[in-house]
């Protein structure tokens, strides 16, 4: 199958040659005529799989063909969990849509929000947007949204668990009713489905495999160590492999600060993206990353979330998730658009639950090996796993312990992943939000 068969117009086809694509991932195969025919979709997707392309090329298609935006309306609207997430959608966007003269924009939390408004005023084809931003500008009157004809909802599994559910039912309800809507989403959870029934009329359903469930390009391996170890077995399998360009996850924003000062005082470039980082900082950090400049980037997982970095060579779990879904999307960093990719874990005591639900979850067995001069100590006695702002034994709601995080099971109320989503999640107790929009979490 070719994209001129899926009935793209020359100016995208275009797009598509330049961008170096030459055959139609699945979700593209099924998403595009989808889409062009107007319907509502339903898909489960995942970064790493063309999901992006499977959306935005259609969406330019019937776009190009209607009439231009009035003063600060949308015509079509895509959000997104992230700022960084939002960046790559508006790039596909500007890319695929370079041949046609249709005006978009990304607006996000965190950054002035003039020039957001400036570029809005005279109307936007497509809005790429994070929800917080968003209904900040629209409750100040700067966008109009009641002419949007196409609605994206992309990541929508990743919007709830940030807490995004309010802002979104609130933007749905300043939305026209006839529209086209598109929801993608990588798990499916009762939430998620609560949404798409109350959002979807009558959905083209899609799946695609998840690709790293079969991981075929990406060499998984297990290290045991013991956990006092990690750090300095992580430095020393950089050194001595000569590894660039490493995606190195930890748990928690403390744990990524405290790696990345660490390695870096070993001279080894690091640098930490997460949340609590300015948008500046984050987007200096990936660039030099992205050039090759910076050898080592810490991430949480919310923060890496759409991470676009293509043919990176390695990942490594510093420490494993407490959900081990989290463990497929992490290793999606690697081995993406054909090429291969090594992830690395290292797993102490205290982490054995975990890995037993990851490999449930992947239904395989990953291979373990002990690097010389770093072997476990065999009477080690597991500990709670450190969660967020809750240290070690410091009791509360915190100290995530094997019995709890193991087992791969779904993400259930009260679970936290990271620390970054329980600033989420306060702040959504709180019900607080200022007014520029970046004291919403967005990554
Ligand atoms: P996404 O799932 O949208 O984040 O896309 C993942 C990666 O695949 C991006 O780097 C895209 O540039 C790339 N990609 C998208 N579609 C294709 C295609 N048809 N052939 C090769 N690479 C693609």
């Amino acid at each position: 199958m070719t994209f001129s068969e899926l009935g793209l117009r020359a100016e995208l086809l275009s797009a598509v040659e330049a961008q170096g694509y030459t055959i139609p991932t699945p979700i593209q195969q099924q998403a595009i005529p989808a889409v062009l025919k107007g319907g509502d979709l339903l898909a489960s997707a995942q970064t790493g799989t063309g999901k992006t392309a499977g959306f935005t090329l259609p969406m330019l298609q019937r776009l190009a063909d209607g009439p231009r935006p009035g003063k600060r309306q949308v015509r079509a609207l895509v959000l997104t969990p992230t700022r960084e997430l939002a960046a790559q959608v508006g790039e596909s966007v500007a890319d695929y849509g370079r041949l046609l003269t249709l005006k978009s924009h990304v607006i996000f939390g965190g950054v002035g929000q003039q020039p957001q408004v400036d570029a809005i005023r005279p109307g936007l084809d497509v809005l790429v947007a994070t929800p917080g931003r968003l209904l900040d500008l629209q409750q100040q009157k700067h966008v109009d949204l009641s002419k949007v004809e196409i609605l994206v909802l992309d990541e929508a599994d990743r919007m709830l668990d940030m807490g995004f559910i309010h802002d979104i039912k609130k933007i749905l309800r300043v939305l026209p009713e006839k529209r086209q809507n598109l929801l993608f989403s990588a798990t499916f959870s009762n939430e998620i489905q609560a949404l798409a029934n109350k959002l979807l009329d009558d959905p083209k359903m899609i799946e695609v495999a998840r690709r790293n469930t079969t991981a075929e390009l990406v060499d998984q391996t297990i290290y045991r160590v013991d956990r006092e170890k990690k750090r300095e077995l992580l430095a020393h399998l950089i050194t001595e492999h000569d590894w660039h360009q490493v995606l190195v996850f930890t748990r928690t924003k403390h744990g990524a600060n405290r790696l990345a000062e660490q390695l870096s005082k070993q001279e080894i470039p690091a640098m930490a993206i997460h949340g609590n980082k300015s948008q500046s900082a984050r987007t200096k950090a990936l660039a030099a990353f992205k050039t090759g400049d910076l050898q080592v980037l810490v991430a949480t997982d919310i923060a890496a979330r759409g991470l676009d970095i293509e043919e990176l060579p390695h990942v490594v779990n510093f420490e494993l998730p407490n959900v081990a879904e989290d463990y497929v999307h992490r290793i999606g960093r690697t081995g993406r658009a054909g090429s291969e990719g090594q992830a690395v874990s290292l797993v102490c005591v205290d982490e054995h639950g975990l890995l037993k639900g990851i490999e449930r979850l992947i239904k395989r067995d990953l291979e373990k090996r002990i690097e010389p001069g770093f072997e476990p100590d065999p009477n080690a006695k597991p500990e709670p796993i450190e969660n967020g702002r809750n240290r070690r034994g410091g009791g509360g709601r915190g100290g995530n312990g094997q019995k709890r995080g193991g087992g791969g099971q779904p993400r259930g109320q009260g679970q936290r992943r990271d620390d970054d989503q329980a600033t989420a999640t306060r702040r959504r107790r709180r019900g607080g939000r200022n007014s520029s929009g970046g004291g919403r979490q967005q990554a």
